[in-house]
């Protein structure tokens, strides 16, 4: 299972298949993206191996755009299946999340969700955080996301891209690996440091329930309060 995000000025999806390639290690069963096209916010995703998936997408010409989020999933709630391979997207299609780790209290959260009235559509445990981040959105997207991790219970790396903020990635991890990557007028997370190697040799590790914003320009960091915090860059000296 990995996590491979990219925001910048190149296309997202060949930057996506190749950090995901170098997460191949950890094991997975399915694989999608998500992109803001021209159109607004794509997913593409699949059961299978990465192949699937580039095959689908025609190597990234299927599907263009600048940030993305990409995910390999090793199943733990829902079977190996198209709808419950990540990235998971909200009801409204206002959130797409991809998610390692596992949200203990996933079915509590979702009945609760349920009677009001939100229809889901995946068994994953992962789905119920793209929905809360909807149902509980009122416009500052730090807020929501600071509600929906106190909210949840359990292990967790999330890369998040919301309609309204097209010029964003966000994440954030609890006891599940997620770092960042800082470039040049680009931008990365990943689950691990050799995704994104070649991009970048310089990276940030987000302690539990600090909240990362990417934009092509830079990173901004926030504690679980939402107060910004300064974090120190590390150089990676060594190679793949
Ligand atoms: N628990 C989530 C799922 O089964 C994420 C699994 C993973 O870490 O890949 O969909």
């Amino acid at each position: 299972c990995g996590i491979v995000g990219y925001i910048g000025n190149d296309q997202a999806v060949p930057v996506l298949l190749q950090g995901l390639e170098k997460l191949e290690y950890r094991g997975y069963d399915s694989a999608g993206v998500a992109v803001f096209s021209e159109d607004g916010l794509k997913v593409v995703k699949s059961k299978g191996r990465l192949r699937v998936l580039s095959d689908l997408l025609d190597g990234g010409k299927a599907l263009t755009g600048t940030l993305g989020i990409g995910h390999t999933r090793w199943a733990t709630h829902g079977a190996p299946s198209d709808v419950n391979s990540h990235p998971q997207v909200s009801e409204g299609g206002r959130f797409a999340v991809v998610h390692n780790g596992i949200i203990e209290n996933y079915l509590y959260l979702k009945q609760h969700l349920m009677r009001r009235g939100v229809q889901f559509v995946s068994e994953t445990d992962t789905e119920v955080v793209a929905q809360m981040l909807e149902y509980y959105d009122k416009g500052d997207i730090l807020e929501t996301i600071e509600k929906v991790i106190s909210k949840v219970e359990g292990s967790y790396a999330l890369g998040i891209i919301n309609a309204d903020h097209p010029d964003c990635i966000y994440a954030v991890r609890k006891d599940s690996p997620l770092i960042i990557g800082i470039g040049q007028g680009e931008n990365f997370i990943a689950s691990d440091i050799p995704a994104i190697l070649s991009k970048t040799r310089e990276i940030c590790r987000l302690k539990d329930n600090e909240i990362a914003e990417l934009t092509r320009d830079g990173v901004k960091f926030y504690n679980a309060d939402g107060e910004p915090v300064e974090k120190e860059i590390e150089h990676i000296e060594w190679d793949i």
